[in-house]
């Protein structure tokens, strides 16, 4: 990462602005994701396409990870695959249910996690401003024009100047969200981690 500055975008992404999704989760949750699929989608800077069979994004409940990530207060997670030429292979995305109704979260305001799960799907990472979707604990805020752009930006650069050609080896990195109680933004844990699948979380990775 370059000093003093704070990436908005991971070194990941789609071959092009567009993946299908396929969303595994009950009607309410359905309802939740589809809304915020529909505003990204409406963004038109990247198209997420639903779809019945399996997709280069999959939208499940949290399972058997779900106790980990209630004890570490993740209201919601990214698991982004991606090889080193650079490309997205698959993504992961869950909400953690339990945490967000025994915090009290409204239907919008998952909606608006849900958007930023989404925007790490996509390939962007945490923005520091709180006007953001991105920004780490997001709770009250939806997708902004900032985000917007940087997505646009992120799928500006042309596929053959962007990935990088070597053989492909691909590893996890998972992007957990941590609550935002009630009272405001509070931090409750280190908010941005990553791992690859090989090795448990780097201390030194978080920021
Ligand atoms: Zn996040």
């Amino acid at each position: 990462m370059p000093s003093g500055r704070l990436p908005v975008v991971n070194p990941w992404r789609f071959e092009t602005n567009q993946a299908t999704v396929q969303i595994k989760v009950g009607t309410y949750y359905s309802q939740v994701w589809t809304r915020a699929i529909n505003a990204w989608n409406s963004k038109k800077v990247f198209t997420f396409k639903i779809v019945k069979g399996p997709a280069q994004i999959t939208i499940l409940p949290a399972q058997s990870n779900e106790a980990s990530l209630i004890k570490q207060n993740f209201v919601g997670v990214a698991y982004v695959n991606h090889d080193n030429t650079k490309r997205i292979t698959s993504v992961q995305l869950h909400l953690v249910n339990s945490l967000l109704k025994s915090n009290g979260y409204t239907t919008s305001q998952r909606v608006n996690v849900a958007e930023h799960e989404l925007g790490h799907a996509m390939g962007l990472a945490h923005n520091p401003s709180k006007q953001s979707v991105m920004y780490k604990t997001t709770r009250y805020v939806s997708i902004q024009p900032i985000d917007v752009k940087n997505a646009k930006d992120l799928y500006s650069i042309p596929a053959s100047q962007y990935f990088i050609n070597l053989p492909a080896t691909t590893s996890t990195t998972a992007n957990k969200d941590v609550i935002a109680n009630g009272a405001g933004d509070r931090l409750f844990k280190s908010p941005f981690e990553t791992r690859s699948v090989q090795a448990l979380v780097d201390p030194s990775t978080i920021y």
